[in-house]
Parts: C-alpha cells; structure tokens; sequence
C-alpha cells in the first residue's frame, strides 16, 4: 500500500526531471533511481462453512471475540443469490453476483455444454465450469505472487489454466489442524517462496447445521469447538511469528435456518414430475419444463403454494442478480424462509438448511478481520459479501478484475485510508516506477524539441531574405557556432555542411 504521499511524488517528478535535465548536457546520460521492491502484506481466508453471524454471541466464543477486539467486525454481511455453499465462495473470492462468475448453484446443468455439475462428483472439476470468472488466487499469481488454498471449494480446479501455487486437493477427511499447518508451512517458507495470500476452508458448523438445525442445543458444542479451532489457528501463527503480520479475514459462506416437517411443499401435488427436470434443490429449486411445457409446468406452480414463489427466468427480480446465465434455468421456485420443497415426503428430510434469499437474516455469515490493515475494536453495521474481493485486492496491493463490490463501502475497515484511486498497483512494482522514467523522457523531448525549434527561429530571423534552400545550406554553420556537436552525429546535416 502507498501512503498520502504518492500521488505527489509521482506527479512531482516529471517536472523536476525536467528542471535537472536543462541544467545538463543535451547527451548526459539520465540515471534513474532503482525502485525498491515493495513489501507485500499476507493475507489469510478462512470460511467456516455455515457459520451463522449470531452464533458468535451464543455460547463463549472467546477467540471470535479477541478477533473482534483486535480488529474489526460487521454484523450483517449480506452475501450473494442463493445462498449456498459453492455460489457464495466463489464470489467471496472473484466479487461477482452468481449471474455473472457462472456457478450459480452447487447442482447445475449448461445447456450449451450439455454437461451436469454437482459438488458430489468430478464434474466439478471440469474447468469449463469454472472458467466465466477469475478468482483471486489467479489474479494474485499472474500479478507475480503466490497463493495457496486448503479445501477452498474450487481450488483444485484448474481455472483459467491455473492452480493455486500451493493447494490441498479436497479430502474431507483432512483434519482442521492439518490443513493449518499447512498454511502455516506456506507463509513461513523463505521469502521467494512464501504464499502472500491464502484461502482456508473448514465444513463444519454446516454440516451439524444441516444434521441437528440450528436451533438445536447440541449446536452449542459445534459452535465452542469451532472457537476452539479459531484459538489453533492464531497459536499457530503465532508459534511462526506471523501472528502480527498476517491479515486474518473470519468469514463464512451463509447462515444456516432451521426446518420444520410442518413447512413441506411437495411439488408432486401440483405438477406431473413427467413435465419437468429439476436440477437445483430446496429452497431454490432449479427447473427445465419438457420441451413445450414452459407455460403449462409455470401455470400449475405459480399460485400453488403460498410459501413459494415461481419465477420464469425473465421475470426474477433484478436484485437477485440471478437471471443472466444460461445455467439458471427456466422456471425458479423460491421457498419462504423455513419452508422446504420436495417432491414428496419420502425424500430425505434435514432440520437446517440455507439456500434462501440473502436478505435474510438468518442467512448472513460471520465477518470478523485482524492485522495491519484494519483497525482494531471496530465494528461496522454492514456490507456486502461482493466487497470482500475489492478489499482483498486493496491490502495485496492487487489490481481488481471487473466486480459487483465497492472497496469504498469497506474502506472504513481499514487502518489506513485508501490512495485514491486504490485499485490499479500491480504488486512489487511501486505505483511511482514508471514515473521517472516517463517524466525523464518527456523531458528529453521537451529539451530537444525547445532547441531544434530555437535553432530554426534563430535561422529564419538571421537570414530572412534568403530562398529557401539557402537557408538549409546556412543552417551548418550556425550549428557549428553553438557547437551543439550532438547534431554532427545526424546524417543529413554532416553532409550538408560538407558542400
Ligand atoms: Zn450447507
């Protein structure tokens, strides 16, 4: 990061570039300073799936709450349509709505591809999936750092030609602890090889989440035994002396809602499964009519049940940011918030789950930041989710791709106030180290230009009535006068001053 004064000093030195320049000879040689490689900040992701933003205020969660006194907290992030697992990651790491980074759910079918996807099975690792956005792993490593990923959902898919330079291929058997000191091992390796940004990946609380529900006194443990995890994961930084060097960004994917067997909408009452396919599942449930059927699937659903709302694609709210992909599929079934779709009660049912609408509440994830970039004992009320990504990019010094986030919404965050403009410092390269480079050549020009046009007035005034070629054969001489021997190297005056 640059401090208030670079704007200045790179706008400054063109001008005294100049100044200096007119006091050489028109040949010296220009020698500019060697600009010093900049300090890169590190930087930690950590999601733990499914970590509802009040669970850290339901039991004593006191290395939440240290976090939150070092650094920074917002209460109420509010994350992207729909609010599932993989959608939500993706764009905690790209800043775009799920519309546009193209892994609009965690079961999916392309059209264009003719190619399902679902986070139970290789198809996930299929790039073309994944190729609409750029994550910030990439981004970080084409701008000449290195990053790492343990577990982050699609880390170890090769997007845009791309893996992460250290990563974990996905093994939910891996333990919390390992994957840590995985992490650790990546920040604490020498210089030319430590990660400058890293993502971390944890499935629980939403796995007990979904099993129990929320609202299950048993949650209580899952939620301590993640604060226990949390309390590993600073020892370890700071058993390697990173503690206080790297920036530690807490999160999560979504909330997590408890069910009820009394809130089922089964679709098998309204519309024959003969008419349809459904790819996503409850509570947003994707569907492809049978070829004709679009108006007679969407008229049998749209005034079925009181607690779902039906879409055609064209008609989902533009809030939503969930229209403009060709993997979101024709009719869109919502279920109000507690309330899940299925086509019949013989199908599995959970006490918990999320997916709703993200204006919820109950699906907002936790948010809690510490480390040099932030300011401490500080809490905002809220943010998107979408502003993480241009944030990030601002502390690594990183240059944002095209995103739905503001680094201004979440400037306040921050211990220091953005340079503006902030995004555009590639990494290692010091906003100011073209600049005098720039600045000495414009000025070389500017010198050159002022004495090319200074010998011609001189000439013109001195020989007024001459014909014109005339004056081109005086011009010899009077550059031999001012002995500007620089112009004896050009072809064309040597000869002419030979005639
Ligand atoms: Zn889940």
């Amino acid at each position: 990061m640059l401090g208030p004064g670079c704007a200045l000093r790179s706008s400054c030195l063109p001008l005294l570039c100049a100044c200096t320049l007119l006091l050489l000879p028109p040949v010296a040689p220009v020698s500019l300073p060697t600009p010093k490689p900049q300090e890169r900040a590190k930087l930690l992701l950590v999601s733990f799936d499914g970590f509802r933003w009040d669970y850290l205020d339901r039991v004593p969660t006191p290395n939440f709450h240290a976090l939150m006194k070092e650094g920074v907290q917002v209460e109420q992030v509010e994350n992207i349509y729909i609010t599932k697992t993989f959608p939500n990651h993706h764009s905690l790491v790209t800043g775009l709505y799920a519309e546009t980074h193209g892994i609009v759910a965690n079961e999916m079918y392309d059209p264009s591809l003719n190619l399902s996807f679902s986070m139970e099975t290789d198809s996930m690792y299929d790039s073309r999936w994944w190729d609409q956005a750029v994550p910030l792993w990439v981004t970080v490593q084409k701008a000449g750092g290195r990053s790492g990923a343990a577990m982050w959902p699609g880390s170890d898919v090769k997007i845009r030609g791309a893996y992460p330079d250290r990563y974990l291929p996905y093994n939910a058997s891996v333990s919390f602890e390992t994957r840590v000191q995985r992490v650790i091992e990546w920040f604490a390796a020498p210089r030319d090889e430590a990660v400058d940004f890293a993502v971390l990946y944890w499935e629980e609380p939403d796995e007990s989440g979904h099993l129990l529900g929320p609202e299950s006194p048993l949650m209580d443990e899952v939620i301590a035994d993640i604060d226990e995890k949390l309390g590993f994961l600073r020892n370890e930084l700071r058993k390697a002396g990173l503690y206080e060097e790297v920036n530690l960004i807490v999160t999560s994917d979504h909330g997590m809602m408890q069910l009820s067997t009394e809130k089922i909408i089964e679709l098998d009452e309204y519309v024959g499964r003969d008419l349809y396919t459904w790819i996503d599942k409850s509570p947003v449930v994707g569907i492809i009519p049978n070829e004709g059927k679009l108006d007679d699937v969407y008229n049998k659903l749209k005034d079925a049940n009181p607690y779902m709302a039906v879409y055609k694609k064209e008609d989902i709210p533009a809030h939503y940011h969930y229209q403009h992909n060709i993997r979101i599929m024709p009719v869109l079934l919502e279920a109000q918030e507690g309330w899940t779709i299925v086509q019949n009660r013989t199908a599995p049912f959970m006490l918990g789950n999320h997916g709703y609408n993200n204006s919820l509440r109950s699906m907002h994830p936790v948010f809690v930041a510490r480390g040099p970039a932030f300011r401490q004992d500080f809490v905002q009320p809220s943010m998107q989710s979408v502003d993480l990504y241009p944030l990030m990019c601002h502390i690594l010094s990183i240059r944002p791709a095209p995103n739905n986030g503001s680094l201004m919404r979440v400037k306040a965050l921050l211990s220091q106030e953005p340079c503006p403009p902030a995004p555009s410092v590639p990494p290692r390269i010091p906003q100011y180290s073209y600049a005098p480079v720039i600045g000495s050549m414009i000025s070389i020009v500017m010198v050159v230009g002022f004495l090319i046009f200074y010998i011609r007035e001189v000439t013109v005034k001195q020989l007024p009535t001459l014909p014109r070629g005339s004056r081109e054969m005086s011009q010899p001489l009077l550059q031999e006068d001012m002995n500007l021997h620089f112009l004896e190297t050009h072809r064309g005056f040597v000869s002419v001053r030979h005639i």
